[in-house]
């Protein structure tokens, strides 16, 4: 087969790589560009509303990947896996044998789901990751009388919210529901949304992003390797799968972990598990939302430095241990120094950030200019919708890091909204806000700019003033 040679090289059609895209047609539309896709379907971003500086909220949506043809004309799409690099020769190479020649690359593969120990004894533990798998989760879910959630992630949080009609025992290590997110506060203040669940039954989430259909066709080319990661409202095919007059009940167990899983053939329900405590469940299937690993599914010629976790080591450039290969996204590990209220959590919101930073330092690179690491790394931000509410999260929000010295200043309306700030030595280091708060702005400035708030501390929250006049 012909070598094809191209200035940039994009690996994988998620948020990472799809920003990664749009960002060098934007920077550098006259250069030759490939993107190599697992997938047809790529996701991209729309509706980006900037609450603050660096608060940013979007919307993601799936779309045909010859739709980016539009922000690029010269755009070249290889729908195919990447299977090898030679990092010496600068040529990648994939499963149906193309060998692309690149002058700059960025590996933006994603990750792929940690399964719990056991998994592969049974095909009744699930893991959620893309289409194909929630489709089989949606067939058990038809049949299933008792399932095991295990996990206290966005993802874990969400199959509890979305399934109804069958009971569900949601195991946790933590003391509190959803801790990637949130604290016990706002556990306390979620679980009230379940209550007022249960006595509105028929209540549905308000739904404005597209939500993604079976009529959507998702063609996954390369089927046995990996097929195309899932939509925003993925959660939602979860939904009516049951009807609600059906048995609705939810235990959550705190602060375990699962020891074992095991098919039984003599007992009312296959699946046995037993848990760190000692207790034994039987049920119908295990859903397995414990976090996605990197996913470096591909050979080298060179070892790259990796994280603790496996993603791809790169520095504030995005830049891995090889010259000339980024990465960015789920695969990578954030290995630079990071500014004191920025930690790497693998999200939309960073997905996109590192492929809109890796195209400008690989433009950077290719026209011999300088770049500097934009300023969204100065501040964690992440902004998603939990149980209905609009959550924003800034800077040490649950006090990562912060040990034992902090001060937390709350404010909760049931129903309506919750605040919590997080302050070390008067001064602002994080803050959750749930609902429609419209305190995201300064927040952002009193984290960024570190002022000393000691003597508001007894105003800031209260709903009386309008704290904003003070920073007038
Ligand atoms: P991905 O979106 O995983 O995209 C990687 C792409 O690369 C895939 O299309 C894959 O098929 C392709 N690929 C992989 N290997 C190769 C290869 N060798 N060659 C070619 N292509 C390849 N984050 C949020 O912020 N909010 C949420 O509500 C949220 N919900 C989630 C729900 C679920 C079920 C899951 C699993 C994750 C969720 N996340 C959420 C996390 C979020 O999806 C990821 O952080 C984000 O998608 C990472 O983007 P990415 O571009 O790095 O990778």
């Amino acid at each position: 087969m012909p070598v094809i040679e191209v200035t940039y090289l994009v690996v994988g059609g998620g948020i990472a790589g799809v920003t990664c895209v749009e960002t060098l047609a934007i920077l550098h539309p006259e250069e030759t560009l490939a993107i190599i896709t697992a997938s047809s379907l790529v996701k991209n971003v729309s509706n980006v509303s900037f609450f603050a500086k660096t608060i940013v909220k979007f919307d993601v949506n799936e779309t045909e990947a010859s739709s980016l043809m539009r922000i690029h004309p010269n755009l070249k799409i290889i729908f195919d896996s990447l299977k090898h690099v030679d990092t010496h020769n600068q040529v990648a190479y994939t499963y149906t044998g193309d060998e692309i020649k690149y002058k700059v690359m960025c590996i933006c593969t994603g990750g792929v789901p940690k399964l719990i120990r056991d998994s592969d004894k049974s095909k009744r533990i699930l893991g959620i990751r893309d289409t194909e798998s929630v489709k089989e989760f949606q067939e058990k879910l038809r049949m299933g009388r008792r399932m095991v959630v295990v996990g206290n992630g966005g993802i874990a949080s969400e199959i509890v919210h979305a399934t109804s009609g069958i009971q569900k025992v949601w195991v946790i290590r933590d003391d509190y529901i959803s801790a990637t997110f949130i604290d016990p506060g706002a556990a306390e203040f979620f679980q009230n949304t379940f209550k007022n669940r249960e006595s509105q039954p028929n209540q549905k989430t308000v739904i404005r992003r597209h939500v993604f259909t079976e009529e959507d066709q998702v063609v996954s080319l390369n089927k046995d390797l990996k097929s195309a990661a899932l939509g925003p409202d993925w959660y939602r095919k979860l939904e009516g799968i049951k009807d609600d007059k059906g048995v609705q009940e939810l235990e959550i167990v705190y602060k375990v972990e699962i020891s074992s899983v095991e098919e039984k053939s003599d007992k009312e329900f296959p699946l046995e598990v037993v848990l760190s405590n000692g207790r034994t469940i039987e049920c119908d299937f295990v859903v397995s939302a414990t976090g996605v690993e990197p996913a470096v599914n591909f050979s080298l010629d060179e070892e790259p430095v990796k994280g603790p976790e496996g993603g791809l080591a790169v520095n504030e450039f995005q830049e891995t241990s090889i010259r000339n290969i980024f990465a960015a996204g789920d695969v990578a590990h954030a290995a630079w120094e990071h500014a004191p209220h920025w930690f790497q959590l693998r999200l939309w919101t960073q997905a996109r950030q590192m492929g809109g930073m890796a195209a400008k330092a690989m433009h950077g690179r290719v026209v011999n200019e300088e770049v500097l690491q934009d300023f969204c790394f100065e501040l964690f931000t992440h902004c998603t919708t939990l149980f209905g509410y609009q959550v924003i999260l800034l800077g040490k929000y649950n006090a990562q890091g912060l040990g034992n010295d902090y001060e937390i200043l709350l404010r909760m309306t049931p129903n309506h909204e919750y605040i919590k700030l997080v302050l070390q030595n008067g001064k602002l280091q994080g803050a959750i806000l749930i609902g429609e708060t419209d305190l995201e702005e300064m927040c952002e400035n009193l984290i960024l700019d570190q002022l000393d708030l000691t003597p508001l501390v007894d105003d800031i929250l209260n709903p009386d003033i309008d704290i904003d006049d003070y920073f007038d």
